[in-house]
């Protein structure tokens, strides 16, 4: 039997100390990156349609999650406003914006003849708040990049955004404004170059084609390829048009691909990326229908495999936006992105559920963090075809090794001819950090936790 001395009792198994313990274990490594969340939680509460597969209510059932854990008290919180027409239209196109704004259920009518110019259908059905909704997460991703250009964080989180089929005139694959378009041409404002990786089970195509022919933002997905699948493109042989030849890269894969493939191809196409287009930023897309067991999916990969692709991002420090995506089974998609945000907190939890948080019968019957989503579909991805397509986009890399543009140290003039009012803001609020704000900081690199400064 153990024995407690008094001051063990008192200072390490008070009521109040239990009571606070953190369900998660510090790793205590000697720095941190500074963390925000940015989550406005109206978002979760728009519905597409009771047989529509995208539920907005899976937001809601991740932030109990990342609550359930505490993992709220180690980094700052932000609840951002909407996105302006006017930030919106800094890639969108007017008319389908204007669309966007007017149509609603009870006037659709009136509409009827411009849904197949705007895509609206089955996949992009007219719904209640529609144009709220999508305000609301795309003000999150904008509000996500301004902290890290502000070097207020170093990772940035919007789990509600990560919507990368939305087109500059179109609405596609139940996305209707592309908020990762606008965050990374924010991000353009003062990082020379920006790699977009993206590990949704789908081509992340408007993104690709909202840079195919420039060299100022890498995009490397990977995702299920057949011609078929959805959106249909993302082989390995698109690879960008004009100064940005080579600048796209995709990792076209077949069905059922398993843990260990997934890591080491993941991990051996993404850093010689790194290290050949050397960008200033990262922004890291993290679909979790790329899990097994995805109402639309088609892979085996169980969550510690998705957070081990965001970790080993993570490991390069860079600053480095992280957002959601697809993933249509609520109860994997909340567990996958709170292992997530933990990953980013370099933070370990406990791989039961916390049994105090809302809704946590979804999780029956593991409570796991960790639940068994692998083996359901045949691995058609042999060790040939993998270290074939990873030839192929190596193949692209040795185009980028010693092209000028790479040797680029200014922040260029800018690409599309931004609003010089909100670069000066922004410069303003850059320089208007107090000496306080930075002592703050020291601290928290003194390895003073940063709970105590949630927001
Ligand atoms: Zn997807």
């Amino acid at each position: 039997m153990v024995i407690t001395t008094w001051e063990e009792a008192t200072l390490s198994y008070d009521h109040k100390t239990t009571k606070e313990k953190p369900f998660y274990e510090d790793f205590l490594s000697s720095w941190k990156p500074r963390v925000s969340y940015h989550f406005n939680e109206e978002v979760s509460r728009f519905h597409f349609g009771v047989r529509h597969p995208m539920k907005p209510f899976r937001l809601m059932l991740t932030d109990h999650l990342v609550l359930g854990y505490k993992l709220h008290e180690c980094m700052d919180l932000y609840r951002p406003r909407r996105a302006t027409r006017e930030e919106i239209l800094e890639f969108h196109d007017d008319a389908y914006i204007d669309f966007l704004q007017r149509v609603t259920p009870d006037n659709v009518k009136e509409f009827t003849k411009v849904f197949t110019k705007f895509n609206i259908g089955d996949d992009c059905p007219i719904f209640d708040g529609m144009y709220d909704y999508s305000s609301i997460y795309t003000g999150a991703s904008l509000d996500a990049s301004r902290k890290l250009i502000n070097e207020q964080s170093d990772i940035a989180i919007n789990w509600s955004g990560g919507l990368h089929h939305a087109k500059k005139f179109e609405a596609s694959g139940f996305c209707y404004i592309n908020d990762i378009v606008l965050g990374i041409l924010n991000l353009l404002r003062y990082h020379p170059r920006v790699l977009y990786i993206d590990i949704d089970v789908h081509h992340g195509d408007g993104v690709q084609e909202a840079f195919y022919a420039t060299d100022r933002v890498m995009t490397l997905s990977f995702h299920k390829y057949n011609g078929d699948y959805f959106p249909g493109t993302g082989n390995v042989d698109e690879i960008g048009s004009g100064v940005g030849k080579h600048y796209s890269l995709n990792v076209p894969l077949r069905d059922g691909i398993d843990d260990d493939s997934y890591i080491r191809l993941f991990k051996s196409i993404v850093e010689p990326v790194l290290t050949s287009y050397q960008p200033g930023a990262i922004v890291l897309q993290c679909g979790a229908d790329s899990l097994g067991c995805d109402r639309l999916g088609c892979f085996n990969l169980n969550t510690k495999a998705h957070a081990e692709c965001v970790r080993f991002v993570r490991s390069f420090n860079l600053p480095m936006m992280v957002v959601g995506g697809g993933g249509y089974t609520p109860r994997n998609v909340s567990r996958l992105w709170c292992l997530e945000t933990s990953v980013c907190l370099d933070v370990e939890l406990d791989s039961r559920l916390p049994a105090s948080i809302p809704f946590v019968k979804y999780f029956a019957p593991d409570y796991s963090l960790f639940p068994n989503l692998s083996g359901k579909i045949d691995n058609k991805n042999s060790r040939k075809y993998l270290e074939s397509v990873k030839t192929q986009v190596m193949e692209q890399l040795r185009y980028l090794n010693g092209a000028p543009s790479i040797q680029m140290q200014e922040v260029p003039p800018d690409l599309m001819g931004y609003d010089q009012e909100t670069d000066c803001a922004m410069a303003d609020e850059r320089s208007d950090r107090t000496t306080d704000e930075r002592d703050a900081e020291q601290e928290a690199k003194d390895g003073v936790r940063r709970g105590e400064q949630v927001e």
